[in-house]
C-alpha cells in the first residue's frame, strides 16, 4: 500500500468527460488500496480568462483581490471531480487551500508555501477517502486572505502535499507522457526521457520548460520527492498502479537523483523561453561604478536581471550595456533607467522584445569541455546571430532573435545527438 499523490493539469480536466476520465485514474489506484490525494488545476483556459477580467477591470489592482478571482477556477475543478468519484461509489471531498490549511507568505500572485497542515487529510485517507485538493491556492494567515502561487502553481501545490503526507511519489498527469529532450511540441523529433535528474529538471523548468513549475522541482529537489511526469491521455486501464518499492513502469518521466540515471548525455535537453526583453544602454562611460549605477536602482525596484553583456568600448571612454529582464517587467524598466538618467550618464535607450534565450543543459558538461564551442559553431552556420551569452556548470544560454527560435533548438537538438531514431 503506497501514499500517491496525483497532480491533474488544466487541459486534464478541460470538460467533464475529462473529469471522467480522471477519476478511472484515480479508481485504479483505490482499487490497489493506494491512499490518494488528488490536486486539481482549473479547466484549460480558465486562469486565462479569470486573468483577463481582472485586468480589464483595472490594470493597476490589489494583488489580494486578484488573487480572490483567481483561485477560482480549481475551485469549480476540485467539487466537479469529488462529485464524479461519488458516483462511481468512491469516497471523496473537495478541500480548498484555506480548508486545509495550505499557508503561505504575503507574496499574493506569486505566494511560498510555508506549511500544510495535514493532519486531518492523512487520518482521512487513511480511512479510504479520497482528499481532492485545489492546486494553486493557499490561505495568507496574518490577514486571512485567499493566495495564489504563480502561474503553473498546481505542480507546487502538489509536490508540497505529497511531502507534507510523506507520500511514496508524487504522479504529475499532463497533456504529454513525459519530460522530452525539448518541447515535443516544437520539435516533433524530441524524445522522452525515462528519467531526468533534479538538477537538470531545475534548469530545464527556469529556462523555460513550462512542464513543471520551477518551484516544484526545487521543492522535490530538496525533499529528494520522487516525482513522476505522465499523461492523463494514456489509457487508465493500461497504467500499472503505484506499489511502493517495487520496480518503475516504463512509463512517463522520473525525476531522480543523478546517481540513479545509467545512461546519461552530455547534453538532456534544450529549453527556450519567449518572455525576455533585451535592453541596451547606449553611450555610457567606461569607468568604475558605472554598472552600479545602472543595476542598483533595478535591484531596488525589485527587477530580476538575467544577461549582461558589456562591450569593448571603442575608445577608452564609453561603451554600450546590454541585458534582458523579464518581458513584463520591461516598461518598468525603462521607467527607472529614465529616472536614473543623470547618475548613469547615457545617450540613448535601445530596447526589444523580439528575442528569445535557448539553452541546453546536461550535468554531463561538469566533465565534458567544448560544448560551448561547438554550439556557437552550429549556430553561425545557420546564420544566427548571438547577442548575449550565460553560462554555469551545467547549462549554457544565448540570446537571439525570436524569428530564429525554432531553427536554433531544432539545430541543437540534432547537434547534440538527441533526435529520435
Ligand atoms: P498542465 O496544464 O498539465 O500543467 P502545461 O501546459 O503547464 O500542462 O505543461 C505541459 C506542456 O509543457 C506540454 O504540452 C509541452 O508543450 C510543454 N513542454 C515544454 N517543454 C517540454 C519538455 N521538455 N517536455 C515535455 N513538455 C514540454
Ligand atoms: N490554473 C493555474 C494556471 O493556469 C495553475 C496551474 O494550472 O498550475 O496557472
Ligand atoms: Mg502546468
Amino acid at each position: 500500500m503506497a501514499i500517491v499523490v496525483m497532480k491533474f493539469g488544466g487541459t486534464s480536466v478541460a470538460d467533464i468527460g475529462r473529469i471522467r476520465s480522471v477519476a478511472r485514474h484515480v479508481k485504479r489506484e483505490i482499487d490497489a488500496k493506494n491512499q490518494v490525494a488528488v490536486v486539481v488545476s482549473a479547466m484549460a483556459g480558465h486562469t486565462n480568462q479569470l486573468v483577463a477580467w481582472v485586468r480589464e477591470a483595472s490594470l493597476i489592482h490589489d494583488a489580494r483581490e486578484y488573487d480572490a478571482v483567481v483561485a477560482s477556477g480549481e475551485q469549480i475543478t476540485a467539487g466537479l471531480l469529488a462529485i464524479v468519484l461519488q458516483s462511481m461509489g468512491i469516497p471523496a471531498r473537495s478541500w480548498q487551500g484555506w480548508q486545509i490549511p495550505i499557508l503561505t507568505d504575503a507574496a499574493h500572485g506569486a505566494a511560498r508555501i510555508v506549511d500544510i497542515k495535514a493532519d486531518e487529510l492523512k487520518a482521512r485517507l487513511a480511512q479510504g477517502e479520497v482528499a481532492v485538493v485545489t492546486g494553486f491556492q493557499g490561505l495568507e494567515p496574518k490577514r486571512n486572505r485567499i493566495s495564489t502561487l504563480g502561474r503553473g502553481g498546481s505542480d507546487t501545490s502538489a509536490v508540497a502535499l505529497a511531502i507534507a503526507l510523506g507520500a511514496d511519489v508524487c504522479d504529475i498527469y499532463t497533456d504529454v507522457d513525459g519530460v522530452y529532450t525539448t518541447d515535443p511540441r516544437i520539435v516533433p523529433s524530441a524524445r522522452r526521457l525515462p528519467r531526468i535528474s533534479y538538477e537538470e529538471m531545475l534548469e530545464m523548468a527556469s529556462l523555460g520548460s513550462k512542464v513543471l513549475q520551477t518551484r516544484s522541482v526545487e521543492l522535490a529537489m530538496v525533499h529528494r520527492m520522487r516525482t513522476r511526469v505522465l499523461s492523463s491521455f494514456t489509457d487508465p486501464e493500461a497504467l500499472q498502479p503505484v506499489r511502493s518499492g517495487s520496480e518503475w513502469q516504463n512509463i512517463g518521466t522520473i525525476v531522480c537523483d543523478e546517481e540513479e540515471i545509467v545512461e546519461s548525455q552530455v547534453v538532456s535537453g534544450i529549453a527556450y523561453a519567449k518572455d525576455e526583453a533585451k535592453v541596451t544602454i547606449m553611450n555610457v562611460a567606461d569607468k568604475p561604478g558605472v554598472a552600479a549605477a545602472i543595476f542598483g536602482p533595478l535591484a531596488e525596484a525589485n527587477i530580476n536581471v538575467d544577461m549582461i553583456v558589456q562591450n569593448l568600448s571603442a575608445d577608452g571612454k564609453y561603451t554600450d550595456v546590454t541585458f534582458t529582464v523579464n518581458a513584463s517587467d520591461l516598461p518598468k524598466t525603462l521607467e527607472v533607467l529614465k529616472n536614473a538618467r543623470e547618475q548613469i550618464g547615457y545617450s540613448e535607450i535601445k530596447s526589444s522584445a523580439d528575442v528569445v534565450k535557448v539553452s541546453v543543459i546536461g550535468v554531463g558538461m561538469r566533465s565534458h569541455a567544448g560544448v560551448a564551442a561547438k554550439m556557437f559553431k552550429a549556430l553561425a552556420e545557420k546564420g544566427i546571430n548571438i547577442l548575449a551569452i550565460t553560462t554555469s556548470e551545467i547549462k549554457i544560454s544565448v540570446l537571439i532573435d525570436a524569428a530564429y527560435a525554432e531553427l536554433a533548438v531544432r539545430t541543437l537538438h540534432t547537434l547534440f545527438g538527441l533526435d529520435k531514431d
